[in-house]
């Protein structure tokens, strides 16, 4: 059934949300809304299946995960289209970003046991007659909030680690795109039909509202940074720990002795994949006066090839083209030049590529997310007030340098959490790194080992393996005892170092 509603806007219609294609209005699918009740009996549910799958052990998660996996590769072609559908996204933006998710399944299957597993640690000389057992035991059921701009990688990233880890999950996407991830849900459960591990909850915010408070033990969620403030303080109430990849304005630093033309080619890549709606996406560069007007003449020439409909898909959420056409007229206001599109780059459901020179600090093209297809370019003196441009922002999410001899310098002082050096945005793509913000980009990391532990409490166990020959730890002690406690003390640690 076909159904035509406003272009992108999603409806709850007799108790069914109906999610539409940004470009046309056709309608993606629908899936069943979800209320408070619901949610909590989802939760309960996860709660059940949880001991399900921790009594697989580590080796039969690792095992399904890695079939749930395989599926998706099988039937990434098909994955992808369902993402164009509803979001809009180009075909090859679905692959590409279906090859990120695919990595972090495959590598937090394939390392959760060494990461989190038990493991005697190396005993302590004032408690030798103890030895330590560290393991990492999972929450029981996290929920999870995803947006929409990256529909199958955002939520993979902390699902794959929360699954691996022995969580079961509760999952609510973003009202833009709950067909894709309805789709994943009932694809691991091809896999895993056993019991509901991996379960959707659809709706609007107040769903993920109510996730928050129906008893999971923790929350990952992924979206803007005003959302992340709402869903913390949600949590808040019970206590309950989160992770909150939020938004970012990532910068990209052009050093002078950067291949001028590879920095191009990735700016405009960072900057205009997704139609600019990425959350890592290159929204500023700095560039230093040597290679300035090359940088610009190259960027320019790059992302004027770019074909609205085409390489650029549309602008999934309607209320954002407001936002983009706001930063750019802010831009131009305040005496900032558009040397690439400009005043009439909005087109809706479209953005053009938008190109931005002289654009002054103050405006909100440099101060705050875009989310759309435009980049602005600021000449600098030096690396030093590139790095200090940079990090003159609330965010702290991702970013980029490009040069030689100083690049991973420069990469160390951006106050971020991750950087890509003579590349853009590259660092989502390595299952071993982990991927998270500072400061208004939020804190907690996802993917890699962190992104593991993330999803487990660290457990301490000591067990008793002889009799203390200092026993400290007892009321039953003796005056000589400790006298020789102390003795030991200062042998050990007494020497000033
Ligand atoms: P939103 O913050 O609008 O929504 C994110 C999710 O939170 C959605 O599922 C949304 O549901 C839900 N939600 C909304 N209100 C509440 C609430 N009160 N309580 C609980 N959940 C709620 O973000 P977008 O979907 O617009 O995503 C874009 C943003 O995500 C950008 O800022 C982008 O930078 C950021 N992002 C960050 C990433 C990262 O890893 N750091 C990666 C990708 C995106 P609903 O859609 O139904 O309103």
């Amino acid at each position: 059934m076909t159904a035509t509603h406003a272009p992108g806007l999603p409806v709850i219609e007799d108790g069914q949300l109906i999610s539409t294609n940004p470009a046309t209005g056709a309608e993606a699918g629908r899936v069943p809304a979800a209320d408070e009740k619901s949610v909590i009996a989802a939760v309960d549910r996860a709660r059940e299946a949880a001991v399900w799958w921790q009594s697989l052990g580590w080796e039969g998660r690792k095992t399904r995960l890695l079939r749930w996996r395989t599926l998706l590769v099988e039937r990434i072609e098909e994955l992808a289209e369902l993402t164009r559908l509803e979001t809009g996204k180009p075909l090859n933006d679905g692959i590409i970003e279906i090859t990120a998710a695919v990595e972090h399944l495959d590598w937090a299957a394939r390392h959760a046991k060494r990461v989190l597993g038990p493991r005697r640690m190396r005993t302590r000389l004032l408690l030798a007659e103890h030895v330590g057992h560290l393991e990492y035991q999972p929450f029981g059921v996290i929920g999870v909030i995803g947006p929409w701009n990256y529909p199958i990688v955002t939520p993979i990233g902390p699902i794959s680690g929360a699954l691996a880890a022995g969580n079961a999950i509760v999952f609510k996407p973003s009202e833009y795109t709950p067909v894709v991830g309805q789709w994943l849900v009932d694809s691991f459960a091809e896999i895993v039909p056993e019991h509901p591990v991996l379960q959707a909850v659809h709706g609007l915010g107040d769903v993920g509202g109510a996730l928050c408070r129906a008893g999971v033990g923790k929350v990952a969620f992924t979206g803007s940074t005003a959302t992340g403030k709402k869903v913390m303080a949600a949590c808040a109430e019970n206590l309950i720990p989160v992770v909150i990849e939020a938004g970012g304005k990532d910068a990209l630093i052009v050093d002078a002795d950067a291949d001028v033309r590879a920095a191009a080619e990735a700016a405009v890549w960072g900057a205009m994949t997704n139609a600019g709606q990425t959350c890592i996406g290159i929204e500023r560069a700095y560039v230093v006066e040597p290679v300035y007007d090359r940088f610009v003449a190259a960027v320019v020439e790059k992302a004027g090839k770019l074909r609205t409909g085409e390489e650029i898909g549309p602008i999934t959420m309607p209320k954002q083209l407001e936002i983009i056409r706001d930063h750019i007229e802010d831009a131009l206001a305040k005496g900032g030049r558009a040397v690439l599109g400009g005043a009439d780059a909005v087109s809706p459901p479209y953005v053009s590529p938008t190109v931005l020179v002289d654009v002054p600090a103050n405006s909100s093209e440099i101060r705050d997310e875009t989310f759309g297809p435009t980049l602005t370019i600021t000449k600098v003196r030096d690396a030093e007030e590139a790095i200090q441009k940079t990090n003159d922002s609330p965010y702290g999410l991702g970013g980029a340098v490009f040069g030689k001899k100083d690049a991973i310098r420069i990469a160390r002082r951006m106050r971020t959490g991750m950087v890509a050096v003579n590349g853009t945005l590259t660092f989502v793509g390595m299952g071993n790194l982990p991927f998270g913000g500072v400061g208004e980009s939020g804190f907690g990391r996802i993917h890699g080992e962190d992104g593991l532990r993330e999803f487990a409490r660290p457990k301490a166990i000591t067990v008793r393996r002889a009799k203390s020959l200092l026993p400290a730890m007892t009321f039953e002690r003796t005056p000589a005892q400790v006298k020789q406690i102390i003795k030991a003390l200062r042998l050990l640690y007494g020497r000033k170092p």
